[in-house]
């Protein structure tokens, strides 16, 4: 059977998938593919249980669409019979008649409409018969075609415990063409995918979801039909064929359940479970009544969202009231006369089975995966898969991909955002540090204007007032205002110099320096109180670099300077030294009063202090940031002022290149 397969019976429509991987997980036999985000349906693999077609809330899980064709062969002017599966009370149960419903379906242009419980009440016989024995061998009932496949393809080695008897679907086809002739044509109608492609002896089968469709389309409606009986043969228990144990009741086996010979399973995870067990010699006495879907009144061609024991109710009160009614005598004929009938059938193995990966492999997916021990396998399920261990399988076969792992997207996700956000820092101080720069630049240019306009003033005061001094004697009132004068000129000298630093208008003479010896030098030039320790941290492998000491001997004073002035309740200064080929690294931090967060800004600019007018003048920073430019460097300042934390320091951290080639 499984070979004469010639259909695609399920199909994603990809534009609607959403990759939940809930068709994964439902699927018996990992029939589906995740490939690039997308859900596909690996047709070879495919049982046609429709199992995904139930539980895509997406509707992204369509089947064979077989309307057409039944419309073609009703056109055809052929003798067509519709043989409609037993479970059809569950489904219509809007029609309070089910007259009016064989009425409809003669309306589509059926000449013939004919319960396919007659072939159950055959096939029960045949049942009746392998069962009864009591050496009989134990064995696979074969009426789910679901069921038949998925032994065929993945226990190929269990296909000779496959019941030889056809389906009720199939026995019906065969009853229908001795009492109707060869050539009738035949639709089955029923709840079930798989079904399409189970049999060439019948020529179309159409869901009841499909049947619906076909109505509307045709504007076929409950209300406005006639009342119409089936066509014989009529059936007799055989209609509660599609409820679960439907079988054993209508072999009236239904008390041997107790004494346990029979296993009944139904539903994805328990046919698979019986299948497993039965094939280990767990139960392999027994025989097992397997069914893919809980009763085929919960089959993937009915309408979703029906409920369960509702639709047996249905189809328990469809069938007493059939029973009671039926001519006994006319049944008891049929069944002489069509028992003599053939109606076995065989089975061939199609192995689909994948080739299991090698250890090693699995773990390498799996360490991919993040999962480096047993104890990294959560087993949770998001990917579709049992067990990771079953994941990394499917990955290696092609079927699965590395991202479906929830706990994997996770960290990777988080590790991007982490990525992201250091970025975004990045970003955030760059753009911080441009602006600055170019706030920097324009204050730059105002200051060397000033500073050049006011330079040949001053420096005329200055000489004028030098002159005027030496000639001035040294017991004339005068000569102390024209000292002062001389004095404050200076000064004015100092601030001028200061913003032309700041403005980069000085030249820059380099020359190859031992750093760690310039470092220490530039101690002496400071005032250091009893209470603050200096540290010198040389981490340098060649300690010469290129610097303009004169410059930068005034750039490392003023901020030791600084930092000493940072710590008037004492602390340490450290002077680290580092560097690579192409640069050094010089850091002046101290455990000072560090610099609250809004003053950050203004670092750098001339004349900002925070310290007492006569104690500062807010230019050694400006003229720190002025060498170090024009030294083709960089200056950077952190400095933690958190309130919990409390005061931590300040580090400066002057960056050079090594060869400044000015
Ligand atoms: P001045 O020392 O004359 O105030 P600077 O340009 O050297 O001018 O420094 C400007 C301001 O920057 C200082 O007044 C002080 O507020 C702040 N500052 C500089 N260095 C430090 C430091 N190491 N710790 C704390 N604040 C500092
Ligand atoms: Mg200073």
């Amino acid at each position: 059977m499984g070979s004469a397969k010639k259909h695609r019976l399920v199909f994603t429509r990809k534009d609607l998938c959403r990759v939940c991987y809930t068709c994964v997980r439902e699927c018996p036999v990992k029939a589906i593919r995740i490939a690039n985000g997308q859900a596909e349906v690996i047709s070879e693999r495919c049982i046609g249980c429709g199992n995904c077609v139930k539980v895509c809330s997406q509707g992204a899980k369509t089947y064979l669409d077989s309307k057409q064709q039944v419309s073609e062969l009703l056109k055809s002017g052929q003798r067509v019979a519709a043989i409609v599966a037993p479970s059809f009370p569950a489904e219509f149960t809007e029609i309070n008649d089910y007259r009016v419903f064989v009425a409809m379906i003669r309306r589509l242009g059926f000449d013939l409409v004919v319960e396919n419980a007659i072939g159950a009440d055959l096939v029960a016989g045949e049942y009746e018969k392998i069962m009864d024995t009591e050496s009989a061998s134990p064995h696979i009932s074969s009426d789910c075609p679901a069921i038949v496949y998925f032994i065929e393809q993945y226990y190929p080695q269990l296909v000779g415990f496959l019941a030889p008897v056809a389906s009720p679907m199939v026995a019906t086809a065969r009853i229908l063409k001795k009492k109707y002739g060869d050539s009738v044509q035949l639709v089955f109608i029923g709840p079930c995918i798989a079904k399409k492609a189970e049999s060439d002896e019948l020529n179309e089968v159409l869901t009841f979801t499909e049947l619906r469709d076909m109505f509307k389309e045709r504007g076929i409606d409950p209300i406005r039909e006639e009342v119409s009986g089936f066509d014989p043969p009529h059936p007799g228990k055989g209609a509660i064929f599609p409820v679960s144990r439907g079988m054993l009741q209508t072999v009236n086996k239904v008390d041997d359940i107790c004494e346990g010979n029979v296993v009944v399973a139904e539903g994805r995870v328990n046919f698979r479970d019986a299948v497993r067990e039965f094939e280990r010699g767990f139960i392999s006495s027994h025989h097992l009544e397997l069914l893919c879907c809980e009763g085929c009144i919960m089959g993937p061609g009915m309408s979703k969202g029906g409920r369960r024991y509702s639709r047996r109710t249905y189809i328990s009160n469809y069938v007493r009231e059939k029973l009671n009614k039926l001519n006994r005598e006319e049944w008891k004929k049929d069944m002489e006369d069509f028992g003599s009938l053939d109606f076995s059938q065989s089975f061939s193995p199609a192995d689909r089975r994948m080739s299991d990966p090698d250890k090693e492999k699995i773990n390498e997916v799996l360490r991919k995966l993040g999962k480096e021990s047993p104890a990294d396998h959560l087993n949770c399920g998001a990917c579709g898969y049992d067990t990771c261990i079953d994941h990394a399988r499917a990955i290696i076969n092609g079927l699965a991909e590395h991202e479906m792992c929830l706990p994997f997207t996770i960290e990777k996700l988080h590790h991007s955002i982490e990525e992201l956000n250091a970025s975004n820092d990045k970003l955030a101080n760059a753009r911080q540090a441009l602006r600055h720069s170019e706030k920097l630049a324009h204050m730059g240019q105002l200051s060397a204007g000033i500073a050049h306009e006011l330079n040949n003033p001053l420096g005329v005061i200055t000489m004028y007032s030098n002159i005027l001094k030496e000639e001035t004697p040294v017991d004339n009132p005068l000569r102390k205002d024209l000292e002062l004068i001389v004095e404050q000129a200076d000064r004015c000298k100092n601030i001028v110099g200061g913003l032309l630093n700041f403005a980069r208008k000085n030249q820059v003479r380099a020359c190859p320096t031992h750093l760690p010896d310039f470092t220490q030098n530039s101690f002496e030039s400071i005032i250091k109180p009893d209470n603050v320790d200096i540290k010198l941290v040389n981490r340098m492998d060649n300690p010469i670099t290129s610097l303009d000491p004169e410059q930068m001997m005034q750039a490392l004073t003023n901020l030791e300077k600084n930092a000493v002035e940072a710590m008037p309740q004492g602390g340490t200064l450290t002077i680290e030294l580092s560097g690579n080929e192409d640069e050094v690294e010089i850091r002046v931090s101290d455990t000072g009063t560090g610099i609250p967060q809004e003053n950050m800004e203004k670092m750098f600019t001339p004349f900002f202090t925070t310290k007492k007018p006569g104690k500062g003048t807010g230019l050694g920073l400006p003229l720190i940031y002025g060498i170090v430019k024009m030294h083709k460097g960089k200056i950077q300042v952190s400095s933690n002022t958190d309130a919990e934390k409390g005061p931590s320091g300040t580090s400066f951290t002057i960056t050079l290149p090594r060869n400044t080639e000015i």
